[in-house]
């Protein structure tokens, strides 16, 4: 086993591929890979974070994913030159490891209906700040914390009105998005085509948004990791594994990396495949801490 500086009950509950088992990483950004920051745009990767990303792609033979509720344009912004298959807007849109895109359809006019009185809203109120996604729009009050009920509570007046919206709240953030997709589904679209068919999923989130796709992979006999921090670790989550912080999960998945790179070496890509008795075995020894 690779020498993990994890604490040492997180090694011991969190499993590394087994020699020829074939995975399939889905990871969320912000909170998860990389720390979150006052404002997104100020959010920064880790230099060592980019080779390690490349390294676990190499040793999934591409089946890995970026879950974010970032758009597409700003993942690839935030992790250039690296350009991964990734879900963006919480798995509005999604670009497939080939390249091809995947984009719902917007309900005719919505956003264009709710982006005015939402930045209205903003604009009178210090410490808002409206972020337009394209595909979604999110108001982030991490520097006014104390703005967040009454936030929350005029949203959901809006949303009254538009029952194509879906609310979705996440770290001092609430976003309004069209109904339709969540990274659960993301998830799944991704495994239903290759190179993703028939491998363990894995996912690695913080957020409330991160649950479905928490649930997803629980459902698959994957693995479900949430990155804890001391904003959110009294939180209930599905998640079976918890990591306290980002730099614990990167630590995780450099084993991640070495093991399947030593997999690949002593089986030349292996063949194994997810076996159907994984399912079961996955929540008997993934007894969660929350
Ligand atoms: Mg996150």
């Amino acid at each position: 086993m690779p020498a993990l500086r994890v604490n040492p009950e997180m090694a011991q509950l969190l499993p590394l591929p087994e020699p020829g088992e074939r995975w399939a990483l889905f990871l969320d950004v912000d909170g998860t890979l990389v720390p979150i920051a006052a404002t997104p745009e100020a959010a920064r990767p880790e230099p060592a974070l980019l080779p390690l990303l490349e390294r676990l792609r190499r040793g999934c033979d591409e089946a890995l994913a970026l879950i974010s509720g970032r758009s597409l344009a700003s993942i690839d912004s935030l992790f250039a030159p690296l350009r991964l298959a990734a879900a963006g807007l919480h798995g509005w849109e999604r670009r497939r490891p080939d390249g091809g895109l995947v984009r719902q359809q917007e309900p005719t006019g919505l956003l264009a209906r709710l982006r005015p009185q939402l930045a209205a809203y903003a604009s009178a109120r210090p410490g808002l700040l409206l972020e337009d996604k394209g595909g979604s729009l999110a108001l982030h009050y991490r520097q006014a914390p104390e703005r967040g009920a009454a936030l929350l509570r005029f949203v959901r007046r809006l949303a009254a009105d538009e029952p194509e919206v879906h609310i979705l709240r996440g770290r001092k953030v609430v976003e309004l998005q069209p109904r339709g997709a969540d990274k659960g589904m993301a998830i799944e679209a991704f495994l239903g085509e290759a190179p993703f068919t028939g491998r363990r999923p894995i996912f690695a989130g913080d957020d409330t948004t991160d649950e479905d796709g928490f649930a997803a992979v629980n459902a698959l006999g994957g693995i479900s990791l949430r990155v804890a921090d001391a904003e959110t670790r009294g939180r209930s989550s599905c998640a079976r594994h918890t990591l306290a912080g980002t730099g614990e999960l990167h630590r995780w998945l450099c084993g991640v990396a070495q093991r399947l790179e030593e997999g690949d070496r002593s089986q030349h890509s292996g063949t194994a495949g997810f076996h159907p008795a994984l399912r079961q075995d996955a929540p008997q020894r993934s007894p969660g801490r929350r």
